[in-house]
């Protein structure tokens, strides 16, 4: 079995390869910007083109084919300098972008301005990860400030292979397409390792990289435990139907303030309409527009320093503040900016560090077969309408739940482990889960204990509402399709009861 799993960790990058990817970053974002321009010229002449079928709104490949054009004119010429995968993906990313945006999933692309985006690239090629570095296509060998921490493919006591296989061809001669290529995978040795790209960014002054990992492993025994119903929610991240609760970190709530005082610092750093461009120091002002003269009077030190210089060969340097687009900003107004990146980056490092050891102590990773859940029910909230409550949406965003749901969903397939949803409308916290039965009075989200007005239960909110999933899924097993979705017709009229009965009571109250 192959599976994929993404590493982020950080670089240690020297000034030269600092300026490198910035180079790329820098390249990416032009790319992204020229194709984008290309798109709408065409467009535009199409919608004044007598036939409009003459016209073709270039792709990712034709734009492609324009940018290496533009290597060789002298103008353009740096775009030679960077990795062609950065912009070959800044344009599938732009293509996506389109696709997405005639989905209507979202806006139109807009231009990215230097310094406002996010920079980042990406690369495929020869990638190899050693116990303290990484190698990347280009930029070389790069240091990384944590060790061990991406699965290595070198270096000594490495049990895998230094490359995968090659590829075999199909009979008639020709490469083989993506599906039997993954096919032959499948019979490549396990612990084979193959790092298939990666994705170089940059938040604040830091850059990270992404490395993506495609490692052939031996298939997980079918997991045989109890099956566990998992309430997701708000106050606490996830209840369980097995008393494992997963507390919410609260990562935004809790450093609000600290956001709030660091966006006012920026605002207040912000150079006022009109007002002359930011100074240099006066030793900036001094060091450029001060003549050479021979006769000034200067210390054995600085001579020596000059008699080296001269003998290197003239480089003009590029400014980092004009790589970074932050040429015209007061340096103070760039520390304000990589503080809130820094609180950024706490606040999502907090909420993915708590979603990943949930979820992970959810699958009981490492455990044997007879441990881990052989399957889990989560609910299907309608969260699209949920985020549209203004209240609710912060702290479900908060909380993580799409991450929530994505993580379990890989951590599944690689235990072994099924995963159901329960049907949108399926009254998991009203519903008793000893006797089963619905309240007369619709319960409200303040309440946090559930009283049993027939049986006399006595139980929390959320834990009534794990117990409710995993007794769904004993309800409805016998009645599932080949799909595993579960289309049981006694919980559906379970369903439209229920429905009824909180309709009436909701009027009744009234
Ligand atoms: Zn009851």
């Amino acid at each position: 079995m192959e599976v994929l799993t993404g590493y982020k960790t950080e670089l240690k990058l020297d000034n030269k390869q600092r300026t490198l990817c910035q180079k790329h970053a820098g390249a990416a974002r032009f790319t992204y910007n020229f194709g984008l321009v290309r798109k709408q010229e065409e467009a535009k002449k199409r919608k004044e083109a007598a036939d409009p079928s003459t016209i073709k709104i270039p792709t990712a490949k034709d734009l492609h084919k324009e940018i290496v054009k533009l290597k060789h004119t002298p103008e353009k010429n740096w775009l030679a300098e960077v990795s062609k995968c950065a912009p070959q993906q800044a344009l599938r990313d732009l293509d996506s972008a389109y696709q997405r945006f005639f989905k209507k999933q979202s806006k139109y692309p807009k231009l990215k301005k230097k310094g406002k985006s996010q920079d980042s690239f990406y690369l495929e090629g020869a990638i190899h990860v050693g116990d303290t570095w990484v190698q990347l296509p280009v930029l070389g060998k790069v240091a990384l400030h944590e060790k061990n921490y991406i699965p290595t493919d070198t270096g000594e006591g490495a049990t895998v292979l230094r490359e995968p296989p090659t590829y075999s061809k199909n009979t008639n001669g020709t490469n083989k397409n993506a599906a039997e290529r993954k096919k032959e995978r499948e019979h490549w040795p396990i612990g084979t390792r193959e790092f298939v790209s990666a994705t170089v960014s940059r938040q604040g002054e830091h850059w990270f990289v992404s490395v993506l990992l495609r490692e052939q492993i031996a298939p997980m025994e079918p997991a045989i435990g109890d099956v566990v119903g998992i309430d997701l929610g708000i106050k606490e991240m996830a209840v369980c139907s097995n008393a494992f609760t997963a507390h919410n970190p609260k990562a935004l709530r809790g450093r609000m303030k600290a956001l709030k005082r660091a966006q006012k610092h920026v605002s207040r750093t912000l150079p006022k309409a009109g007002a002359p461009p930011i100074k240099k120091s006066r030793r900036q002002r001094k060091k450029k527009d001060r003549p050479y003269d021979p006769n000034r009077k200067r210390s054995e030190r600085r001579l020596k320093q000059w008699a080296k210089a001269a003998l290197k060969p003239a480089v003009t340097p590029v400014a980092s503040s004009a790589l970074s687009g932050t040429a015209n900003q007061g340096k103070n107004r760039l520390k304000a900016k990589h503080k809130i990146a820094a609180i950024h980056k706490r606040i999502a490092d907090m909420r993915k560090n708590a979603l990943h050891q949930a979820t992970s102590r959810i699958t009981a990773k490492a455990k044997l077969s007879g441990e881990r859940p052989k399957a889990l029910i989560i609910e299907d909230l309608n969260r699209k309408g949920m985020m549209q409550n203004h209240k609710l949406a912060q702290a479900i965003a908060d909380v993580g739940m799409y991450e929530f749901e994505r993580q379990l969903t890989y951590k599944c397939e690689q235990q072994g482990i099924a995963l159901y949803k329960a049907h949108p409308f399926f009254p998991s916290t009203q519903l008793c889960s000893g006797c089963h039965t619905m309240p007369t009075k619709h319960l409200d989200l303040s309440v946090r204990t559930y009283v049993c007005e027939h049986c006399g239960l006595v139980l929390d909110r959320d834990r009534n509402a794990a117990y409710n999933l995993r007794w769904l899924y004993t309800a409805s097993t016998a009645e599932m399709d080949a799909c595993g979705e579960i289309v049981s017709p006694r919980v559906l009229a379970l369903v439209a009861v229920s429905k009824k009965q909180e309709w009436n009571t909701e009027e009744d109250s009234a």
